[in-house]
């Protein structure tokens, strides 16, 4: 647990606020989106308009190797975004996003997705990369056939995913989950 132990307190201000008070932002005014927190919903805004799923380079220079998948609509952002989101655009994201992260990573890859309490971003994004060695575990693990299968918990929490032979495991009930995957 030292990887939750160092990154806590680092995410906790922002996330907080995200989860609290919600986010001021909204794409009809663009100088609401120039919050820190609001950087990835004026990404997705510069998208085209038919764009339904894009991947964006992680913007910090302190994760050079990591990738994030993104919907372009603002409908999921904040609190229980992936559990809103329809079954069948849900697994549209999986399946991009586990395709992207194979180009890069072959069968490496790794995706995770942050809980409600240490999201630092407000738009929903699935975080890609290379997941590290010695990370599994095998508390609250599920094996599923494929994107369509992932589960979803109603309860705020994120979860990662990497590939198990030829099928899924899907770590569950965690907040902190990006850590996962190397910088
Ligand atoms: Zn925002
Ligand atoms: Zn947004
Ligand atoms: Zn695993």
């Amino acid at each position: 647990m030292i990887r939750l132990f160092l990154l806590a307190p680092l995410l906790s201000f922002q996330a907080q606020r995200i989860a609290e008070v919600g986010c001021p932002c909204d794409p009809a005014k663009p100088e609401t989106m120039e919050l820190r927190q609001c950087s990835l919903c004026a990404e997705a805004e510069r998208q085209p308009t038919d764009v339904e799923i894009f991947f964006l380079r992680d913007a910090s220079p302190r994760k050079p190797n990591r990738w994030l998948a993104l919907v372009r609509t603002h409908d999921y952002d904040g609190a229980l975004g992936l559990a809103r989101m329809p079954h069948r655009l849900r697994t549209r994201l999986w399946e991009a996003a586990i395709r992207k992260a194979r180009d890069l990573w072959g069968e490496e890859w790794g995706l995770a997705y942050n809980g409600d309490q240490v999201r630092t971003q407000c738009h929903l994004h699935v975080h890609i990369g290379k997941l590290l060695k010695g990370v599994e575990t095998d508390r609250a693990v599920r094996v599923v056939n494929g994107p369509a299968e992932i589960p979803v918990l109603k309860d705020g929490s994120g979860l990662w995913i990497h590939p198990h032979g030829r099928k899924l495991h899907v770590h569950l009930k965690e907040q902190i989950c990006e850590t996962v995957l190397m910088r």
